[in-house]
């Protein structure tokens, strides 16, 4: 264990991650970042275009965002770990933080903006035929169903992204969602509902994934006349929001009923001093690259200050 006390860990590396990162290193706290072994970058790693991000008039690769920004942290001297925290103290005044190569690092101060983790449907043979059919990334896992039937759970941004993103390789897309309406924004339901290789399936949820070693169909239930169906597909791609990533957190820190992290009105500050949390960790409502940024940068001045005083 080094004996060396620092400023501020940050553990998560999305867009709040790297934002923190940045703030607190221009703020010359030298930060330490945890960035996770397999998935720095956090969720954007698995998109494609983001329009939405302001500054970038023709969009911008979501990986290419997210090495933008983690360029952005190391230049100003932040110090990059990549590997998963795995246990943290964080009630002492004196945060511990144990990290999964068996580094322990001490901090006055934390930043948890370890983001969210796809939401499952909960079916058992979902999760037996996760990787054989199943999958909740079409970015990673889309040109494996070439010439394909597959469909798509949900009914938000992402299940449309996803939707759309799939019709370069697939010969049909199905998009199943549970109501009659999409919450997905206008412009993205446009563009799904003007693909010819995309088709809408509405008050419909998935009650069971069919095959053996690898997807052969779904097992259908309308939600207005209870009737079910079995449909032949090869491929499900289930996005139906996602869930907080605190469970390394929800013994110590305060959460809500469905685990994000509680934060002081307008700030980031959790129920433990010198403990902050940034991005979809406590975002119910936004969720957004640009909101988790923005919070990203609270944390940063919530901890300077606190580190100040
Ligand atoms: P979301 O907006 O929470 O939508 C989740 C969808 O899944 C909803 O349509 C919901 O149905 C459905 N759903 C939830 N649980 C379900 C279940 N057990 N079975 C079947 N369906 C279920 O999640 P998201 O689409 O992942 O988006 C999350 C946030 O990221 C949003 O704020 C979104 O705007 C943002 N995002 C933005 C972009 C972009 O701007 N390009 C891209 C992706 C995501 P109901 O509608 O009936 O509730």
């Amino acid at each position: 264990m080094s004996t060396e006390v620092r400023e501020v860990v940050i553990v998560g590396s999305g867009p709040a991650g790297y934002t923190a990162a940045i703030y607190a290193a221009r703020a010359d706290l030298k930060p330490v970042i945890y960035e996770g072994s397999v998935t720095a970058g956090g969720a954007l790693m698995n998109t494609t275009e983001v329009e939405n991000f302001p500054g970038f008039i023709d969009g911008i690769m979501g990986p290419d965002l997210m090495d933008n920004m983690r360029k952005q942290a190391k230049r100003f001297g932040a110090e990059l770990i990549t590997d998963d925290v795995v246990e943290m103290d964080l009630t002492s005044e004196i945060k511990v933080i144990k990290d999964g190569s068996g580094n322990v690092v001490k901090a006055k101060s934390v930043i948890l903006a370890m983001g969210s983790a796809y939401r499952e449907i909960g079916l058992e043979n979902e999760k037996r035929l996760s990787g054989r059919g199943v999958s909740w990334c079409a970015t990673c896992d889309g040109f494996f169903f070439r010439d394909q039937t597959i469909a798509v759970v949900g009914g938000g941004d992402s299940a449309v992204e996803e939707a759309t993103f799939l019709t370069k390789f697939a010969s049909k897309v199905v998009l199943i969602h549970r109501r009659d309406s999409l919450r997905a924004s206008k412009i993205m339901q446009e563009r799904a509902f003007n693909n010819p290789k995309l088709e809408m399936m509405w008050d419909t949820e998935v009650i069971d994934v069919i095959g053996e070693n690898k997807v052969e169909g779904l097992k259908l239930k309308n939600t207005k006349t209870g009737e079910e169906s079995t449909e032949a597909f090869t491929g499900l791609f289930v996005a139906i929001g996602h869930i907080p990533r605190s469970e390394l957190v929800a013994t110590q820190v305060a959460l809500d009923g469905e685990g994000y992290v509680k934060v002081e009105d307008r700030s980031t500050r959790t129920n433990i001093a010198g403990v902050f949390a940034c991005g979809d960790l406590v975002d119910h409502t936004y969720q957004q690259a640009i909101t988790a940024a923005g919070s990203g940068c609270q944390a940063a001045i919530d901890a300077e200050k606190f580190l100040a005083h």
